[in-house]
């Protein structure tokens, strides 16, 4: 275990340690760092061969992550994994859009997270991106001559709190302290220096087009708050599609037919060294030898506009539809950032030009490299090194509350900055429950009883309803003075009750130390009693719901069913006693399965609705 000096409170890093930001991505993932002597970002890995692709290859005992990983995947695509990130968060119902062919097989664990199966084991999309953040941080170390613990990783805007939380535990297993989590499009505005001061308030669109995808964020910047008022785009459109449109052309005008699929990647590579030399020359020629004949391929300007213009319409159409979610006008658009390696292509600089007229076009950074450097600049900055900024206060220790199964909810991360308000809607775990206990707890582990409890209160009056219909929303409020008020009120009822307390009070720096550092250290073994916990609660849940599903409807059902019911239940309450996870969602789901039949035909809202949502 690497040693870890972790110093949060007084906003100082230890001198002879490195801080990074990484763009963990789809295709390729990049870390920048601060150079010490002008204060300005580089990536680490700008050269081709340090560029880490996020690809992983399993072989026997090995783990091969990036270049070496994309060597194996050409022989052995069955042993390699690409495009985690789109697993992120996920659980197998999520991944129906997923309409991608993946090499590698996905396992239906039902609501749970998914994981994908390789040579008879088992991974999570978390331990996979962990062993891509490990990697990097060994590049990392060996190019700084340097330990590296403290990062700052970003994520796409649209990211929701679960894909967020995998992304914090991933870095976590990587043995890594997550200073922050942020927005790509956040990065790569501070990239270009828009936020970084007191200033004042800015409209800005960030279009991000990369290999396989496009996003739209527009933001509002004001004095370092980034807000992100929409985000828009397309999970499956990128530079990938202006590839194949070119080869489509060429297909057609040399009525190319029965070509092997390594001819058919040559031309594809073609393809795309065609389109990226079109963004610096007019012409494209290259002779290439198909079904043992030679063709002579080109392209020019226009006919690569005319090749890729409806997908760039495509994309236009989502800054359309972002700004209407945002209720902007084009026209409010004062600055343009532009994202990722398709970016390049001058049809798509100008008709962003002529789209955002109103707006300052930033395009001087290299478009790959942009957000890594913004995630290095954010990491510079919470580690305290930018003297000439003004640090606001940030939260040492994450804040939340206890829910279900003694699991540790968070509303603030720690590192947010302060003054800060956040809000969340929960709801009861038991039919007619009038009261409900929060219990407000302060630290970064997985289970309530491994942090630390600030206070407690009781909402108290609430009106009888079934489990799951009450809205419980609960606010979290830390000011400037790191005084903590936590409200929560029954929406429906306006039932409320409010608590203020002091999260810093009693706590020295020293055990904020020793916190950070055991949950790093104790990751795995966090996360796993985390998803038994997760699958205890759901099963639990789920005994429930079918009990009272007997209980109110049991006239529908036959003995034989009655008896099969009991058998399943009988099962499920064995394995929450073996504490066994696997064995608790196998049997959860056979329950599931058995009684979906009942279910469809008399579906009571009660149960689908006690089924959803977190409860307390
Ligand atoms: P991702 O974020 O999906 O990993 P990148 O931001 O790295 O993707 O962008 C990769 C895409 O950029 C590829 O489709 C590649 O062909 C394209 N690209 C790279 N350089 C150029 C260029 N000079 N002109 C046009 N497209 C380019
Ligand atoms: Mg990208």
């Amino acid at each position: 275990m690497a040693k870890i000096s972790i110093d949060l409170n007084s906003g100082t890093v230890a001198k002879s340690e490195a801080v990074i930001g990484i763009d963990l991505g789809t295709t390729n993932s990049l870390i920048a760092t601060i150079n010490e002597k002008d204060r300005l970002p580089y990536c680490i890995t700008s050269d081709a061969q340090s560029i880490v692709p996020s690809v992983l290859h399993f072989d026997a005992d090995t783990i091969l992550v990036g270049n070496n990983a994309v060597k194996q995947m050409i022989a052995y695509p069955e042993n390699s994994i690409y495009s985690v990130k789109r697993l992120m968060g996920k659980s197998y119902g999520d991944l129906q859009d997923l309409n991608h062919d993946l090499n590698y097989q996905i396992v239906d664990t039902g609501d749970q997270l998914v994981k994908v199966k390789l040579a008879g084991k088992e991974y999570s999309p978390i331990e996979l991106s962990s062993y891509i953040l490990k990697e990097l941080k060994t590049v990392a170390e060996q190019k700084l001559g340097n330990t590296v613990n403290k990062v700052v990783i970003t994520v796409p805007a649209y990211f929701n709190d679960s894909q967020r939380q995998a992304t914090r535990d991933a870095g976590k297993l990587a043995g890594m302290d997550v200073l922050r989590i942020i927005n790509e499009p956040t990065a790569a505005s501070l990239a270009y220096g828009i936020g970084l001061k007191g200033e004042e308030g800015k409209t800005v669109a960030v279009y991000d087009l990369g290999g396989g995808t496009f996003d739209i964020s527009i933001l509002y910047i004001q004095n370092g708050i980034f807000e992100v008022l929409a985000t828009n785009g397309n999970t499956y459109l990128g530079g990938d599609d202006f590839d194949k449109a070119v080869l489509t052309l060429w297909v057609e005008q040399h009525n190319i037919r029965n070509i092997t699929p390594s001819e058919s990647q040559l031309l594809r590579l073609t393809a795309e060294a065609a389109k990226k030399r079109l963004s610096k020359t007019h012409l494209f020629e290259e002779t290439i030898t198909i079904g043992g004949t030679e063709i002579k391929l080109s392209l020019d300007q226009m006919q690569l506009n005319t090749a890729i213009k409806p997908l760039i319409d495509k994309t236009m159409k989502c800054c359309l539809n972002a700004l209407k979610d945002a209720e902007i006008d084009t026209a409010d658009i004062q600055e343009v950032i532009l994202v990722g390696g398709s970016t390049r292509t001058p049809l798509v600089k100008d008709t962003i030009r002529t789209f955002f007229y109103a707006a300052q076009l930033n395009d001087d950074l290299n478009p790959d490299e942009v957000v890594a450097m913004g995630a290095a600049i954010e990491a510079d900055i919470l580690a305290g090194n930018r003297k000439d900024m003004l640090l606001l206060d940030v939260t040492p220790l994450s804040l939340g509350i206890e829910t279900l199964g003694g699991l540790m909810d968070v509303l603030i991360p720690r590192n947010t900055k302060i003054p800060t308000k956040l809000h969340k809607e929960y709801t009861t775990s038991v039919d007619g429950q009038i009261n409900l206990a929060v219990n407000v707890y302060q630290g970064e582990r997985e289970m309530v009883e491994d942090n630390r409890k600030l206070g407690e209160f009781i909402l108290q009056g609430i009106p009888a309803m079934p489990a799951g219909l009450p809205k419980i929303e609960m606010i979290f409020m830390l000011n400037a003075d790191g005084i903590l008020k936590v409200s929560a009120e029954e929406k429906r009822s306006g039932t409320k009750q409010e608590v203020a307390m002091k999260p810093q009070y009693g706590i020295s720096d020293e055990e904020i130390k020793t916190m950070l550092k055991a949950s790093i250290e104790n990751a795995q073994a966090d996360m796993d009693k985390r998803s038994l916990a997760e699958a205890t609660t759901d099963a639990e849940q789920l005994i429930y719901a079918t009990q009272k599903f007997i209980n109110e409807n049991g006239q529908l059902l036959t003995s034989d069913n009655t008896v099969a019911i009991k058998q399943h239940m009988e099962k499920i309450k064995e394995a929450i006693r073996a504490k066994n996870k696997d064995f608790i969602v196998s049997t959860t789901d056979e329950l599931n399965n058995y009684s979906r039949q009942f279910a469809e035909q008399v579906m009571n809202i009660q149960i689908s609705k006690a089924l959803q949502g977190k409860k307390i």
